[in-house]
């Protein structure tokens, strides 16, 4: 007999499983939320970088220049880090995110991502407010920085890339950027400083103090194994540590884990995993950043977070399971420190977090194709901690019948056939 019953089961506790429950029970449902962990951001939702960032609006693709290719095959590209032993195992999805890559879509994917991004600032805000986590947030931008002529070049396309998307992006020298980063060495010889992305001190705080809202409003967080996953009459079951639950209708917002679940109801999404790794450090003397660095031409971040100073990796390209590996952070950190004084290494090992990537860069929120009642919200790639909470508004709204607030079709599951 099933333990309880309610409207929905969300199936994921990280920032996009957490958001679609908030704004199903703002509906009327009622909603249980179910992850293996029994917490919220217990996995990619918890180290990221913690920029929700607003002003994105090109896609990062495979690159389609030969020298760029061979360089990043090499791993000659500190940007990326191939782990050669999965490449055979992987190559397919390179293959179809290669494909999707051609700056033709590059552009589409731009303006098919743009008002979901233009929209998820105020959501944070509202959720925010609403659970009282607006301390985890802070308005200062951040600031991607360059070291050469080239990177100041590429810096300058990008502005003016930007400007018909009405981006705010201010050009810094030397002398500005030294004023806004004091700390930052002279390795860094100007920025581009996005103004109005808000960036947060603590993403799994942040994640957390929206899943006690969730419970605070009557919502359940249960342990429980997703694969457990059954249709079942007119609804679904799960099982939890705490007895089986069944649910009306059913949301698989499991991250990169989504497959698991789905693979078995016959579904053969492309879901890759662009891995990424923190690390935390102290800063020498009174040395201190007020906003995450982006260093581009690297490809690492530094943001100063609760626990000290977060790098933040790149993309490893490995398969999903694979061990964690020192090498991307090991090969990053020299450039670091030659950026900001950074002190001694605060954690243990790196932190390994697994970014859910569909080979066009855009998610999928959307009923299952061949499924009643069977939901889905996952593939938010490096845009997940900005997107959770918009991509939770327009879910609800499908499943709720309400009138949409965004066009869903760039984010239907149905283009993957
Ligand atoms: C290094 C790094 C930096 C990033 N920086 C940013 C940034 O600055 N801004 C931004 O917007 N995004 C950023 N991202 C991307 C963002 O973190 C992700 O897109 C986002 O966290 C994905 O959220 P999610 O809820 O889909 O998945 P997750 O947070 O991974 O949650 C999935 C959940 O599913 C659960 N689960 C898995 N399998 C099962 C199962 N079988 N049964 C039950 N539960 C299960 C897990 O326990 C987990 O809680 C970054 C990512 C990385 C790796």
């Amino acid at each position: 007999m099933p333990l309880a019953k309610v409207d929905v089961v969300v199936l994921g506790a990280g920032i996009v499983g957490v958001s679609a429950a908030l704004h199903l029970q703002a509906r009327g449902r009622a909603v249980a939320i179910v992850d293996r962990s029994g917490a919220a951001a217990s996995e990619t939702s918890y180290g990221n970088t913690g920029i929700i960032q607003a002003e994105a609006v090109y896609p990062y693709m495979f690159p389609r220049k030969l020298g760029e290719i061979a360089a990043a095959a090499l791993n000659r590209d500190p940007r990326a880090q191939i782990r050669y032993a999965a490449l055979l195992s992987i190559a397919p999805w390179i293959w179809r995110y290669f494909l999707a890559s051609s700056p033709r879509n590059r552009t589409k994917i731009a303006h098919a991502a743009r008002p979901l991004i233009a929209a998820a600032l105020p959501e944070h805000r509202a959720l925010a407010a609403a659970s009282g986590a607006e301390a985890l947030l802070r308005d200062e931008g951040w600031i991607k920085v360059y070291r050469s002529e080239r990177g100041r070049q590429a810096a300058l396309a990008e502005v003016e890339e930007l400007q018909p998307f009405g981006v705010a992006a201010h050009v810094l020298d030397r002398p500005a950027l030294a004023a806004m980063e004091p700390h930052l060495s002279e390795a860094a010889a100007g920025g581009v400083h996005f103004a109005d992305p808000t960036t947060t001190s603590d993403p799994g705080a942040l994640v957390n103090a929206y899943a006690a809202l969730f419970a605070k409003r009557g919502g359940r967080l249960l342990a429980g194994e997703a694969r457990s996953l059954q249709s079942a009459g007119e609804g679904w079951t799960v099982a939890t540590k705490d007895g089986a639950l069944a649910a009306r209708e059913a949301v698989v917002a499991l991250g990169v884990w989504s497959s698991d679940v789905l693979s078995p109801l016959g579904y053969r999404f492309p879901l890759g995993a662009k891995r990424g790794y923190h690390m935390h450090y102290g800063a020498k003397g009174n040395a201190a950043l007020t906003r995450p660095v982006l260093d581009a031409e690297k490809g690492y971040v530094l943001t100063p977070m609760a626990s000290g100073i977060r790098l933040t990796t790149g993309a490893e390209f490995a398969r999903r399971d694979d061990p964690p590996s020192n090498a991307h952070l090991d090969r990053l950190e020299p450039f670091a420190r030659a950026l900001f004084p950074l002190a001694e290494r605060r954690d243990d090992a790196p932190w390994l977090g697994r970014r859910p990537c569909l080979p066009d860069m855009l998610p999928i929120i959307a009923p299952a194709p061949r499924h009643k009642g069977l939901w889905l919200d996952f593939g938010h790639h490096h845009l997940g901690l900005t997107l959770g909470p918009i991509s939770g508004r327009l879910l609800a709204e499908m499943m709720t019948g309400e009138k949409l607030s965004l066009d869903p079709r760039p984010f239907s599951a149905a283009r993957f056939g």
